[in-house]
């Protein structure tokens, strides 16, 4: 991909400021978007349902109890 230009005034985009080439730029798009003078290019209003992201991942984690059920009562105290 060519590099991206600020979508406000056309100049190469900061890495520290992307999508911008500046925070000055920046702030002057969220004006726009506050002011509502953006208007989206045609795009059909509806929802797209993305996936939900599983983030329920254990790298190396030990369980410290077997899968089931320990028993709880019933044992005989003596
Ligand atoms: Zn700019």
């Amino acid at each position: 991909m060519a590099a991206a230009r600020c979508p406000v005034c056309g100049r190469p985009v900061a890495p520290a400021a992307r999508p911008f080439c500046s925070r000055r730029c920046a702030e002057v798009d969220l004006g726009r978007w506050l002011t509502g003078q953006y208007v989206l290019p045609g795009s059909p209003v509806g929802e797209a349902d993305d996936p939900a992201p599983d983030g329920a991942e254990v790298p190396d984690g030990t369980v410290p109890f077997p899968a089931g059920r320990r028993l709880d009562r019933g044992s005989g105290m003596g």
